[in-house]
């Protein structure tokens, strides 16, 4: 007991001999002042005596007060601005759907976005009813009951568009009796996932296909076809042509992760479109004998230069020429433009590829640069094709900041234009 009453006498001391130094030029300057008084006027030694005395406890009580007032003052200011921050501007503040409601799961406040995501929700509205799937009954009677203090269910909204969210279920606690639910919109990671499984579907699907075939000729050739040589060529040389699709394939489903895997171009780079061009035509040249198509050029004169990869471009105009000379072979030409476009917002370079076949019918085209798509499946297959040419062109033009428009007439062919911008 006697060493606590000492360490509190020792504390207290320091604590004024702290306070004294703190205020020591304060004290200093009071004593400067009585001293300099005493100097000049007639003043007895007592009163200046007093007067140094106020000032040491004067000295030693000011800092007290000071850190007082200041703590105070920070209260004060935090209390204030607490206050301000009620649960309804907490809510808004919040860009998900939040809806407050209390214990008998009734709504006390729902944000702007809840109001936006949901209709026919109001403070006294009743969430049991409101949101009747199981999974969300389930959610308020385990945060309700108390069995856990905080929830997380997934949640499907079906109507008016169907939305996947993950809802939060909290315990707001300190006493109101409120508790809080949000709503984490995964509709668009479900998106993503869902097209990834059926990219690996699809994919496997066309893979599978020719592999069957050269499985089914290879039971024929050492079964019935043993000694028949005629079949024998004939059935090799269908193998070799599944052998042919499937490595088109691999080579394009290669392509395209390659060009996922790149994150951005190379900036600084030009490509020269007329030295581009002229290559794609040349490599192309003994397609277009093969089908009777006749290949024509319409180049701007001057430079033309755009920013971006010249292999990936040679690849967009070797697609669409390719399909150019395949898909519109009956018209027996294809005219190839490069034009400049100064006019507009997008000031830029047009490369247009158009052909005079049979066209793409209207509801086909804003799906044609999906993977795997065909106007016409058996078509594509007898034409050597993949599936996957014009998203890869897609790809390509959008790291470019590039766009594409495709243009068709039933009857008289296709124009496939690439807008590359100046800069
Ligand atoms: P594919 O490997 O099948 O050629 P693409 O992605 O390049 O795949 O093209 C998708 C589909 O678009 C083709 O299967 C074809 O049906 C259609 N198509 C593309 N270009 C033309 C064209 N110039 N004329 C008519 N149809 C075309």
């Amino acid at each position: 007991m006697a060493d606590t009453g000492g360490a509190e006498q020792r504390s207290t001391a320091q604590a004024v001999v702290i306070r004294l130094w703190n205020s020591r030029w304060l004290l200093a300057a009071g004593i400067v002042a009585v001293l300099t008084v005493y100097g000049f006027a007639d003043m007895s030694g007592y009163v200046v005596l007093l007067a140094c005395a106020v000032l040491l406890f004067a000295a030693a009580m000011l800092p007290a007060s000071v850190a007082r007032q200041s703590a105070e003052d920070a209260a004060a200011i935090e209390a204030g601005g607490l206050q301000q921050l009620s649960g309804e501007y907490l809510a808004a503040a919040v860009a998900d759907p939040l809806i407050i409601f209390d214990r008998t799961a009734t709504i006390v406040h729902a944000n702007a976005a809840a109001f936006a995501a949901f209709g026919g929700i109001a403070p006294g509205i009743s969430l049991s009813l409101k949101f009747r799937a199981p999974e969300m009954q389930a959610l308020l009677d385990s945060i309700l009951s108390g069995a856990a203090a905080s929830d997380v269910v997934d949640y499907t909204e079906k109507l008016p568009v169907e939305r996947a969210y993950r809802v939060s279920a909290s315990s707001v606690g300190h006493g109101t009796d409120l508790y809080v639910l949000v709503f984490k919109d995964q509709s668009e990671a479900r998106r993503i996932d869902r097209m990834r499984a059926d990219f690996i579907a699809n994919a496997s699907h066309e893979l599978r296909t020719p592999l069957a075939s050269i499985s089914g000729f290879i039971e024929t050739l050492r079964g019935p076809a043993r000694n028949d040589p005629a079949a024998r060529e004939q059935f090799l040389q269908i193998m070799q042509n599944q052998t042919g699709r499937m490595a088109r394939l691999i080579d394009d489903l290669l392509s395209l992760s390659r060009l996922e895997m790149k994150p951005y171009l190379k900036p600084g780079t030009e490509v020269d479109l007329r030295q581009t061009l002229d290559s794609v035509i040349d490599s192309l040249g003994p397609l277009a004998r093969e089908n009777g198509v006749a290949i024509e050029r319409d180049f701007a004169e001057g430079p033309l230069d755009v920013p971006g990869d010249r292999d990936e471009l040679f690849q967009v105009f070797e697609n669409l020429l390719e399909n150019a000379c395949k898909y519109g072979q009956s018209g027996g030409r294809v005219v190839v433009t490069i034009a400049h476009r100064d006019d507009g917002p997008e000031p830029g370079i047009d490369v247009t590829i158009r052909d005079f076949g049979p066209g793409i019918p209207e509801e086909h085209i804003p799906r044609i640069t999906e993977r795997f798509y065909r106007v016409d499946v058996e078509n594509s297959r007898t034409q050597k094709g993949t599936g996957l040419g014009l998203s890869i062109v897609k790809h390509i033009l959008t790291r470019h900041n590039a766009r594409l428009s495709i243009k068709s007439e039933v009857g008289n062919g296709a124009a496939f234009t690439v807008h590359l911008p100046a800069h």
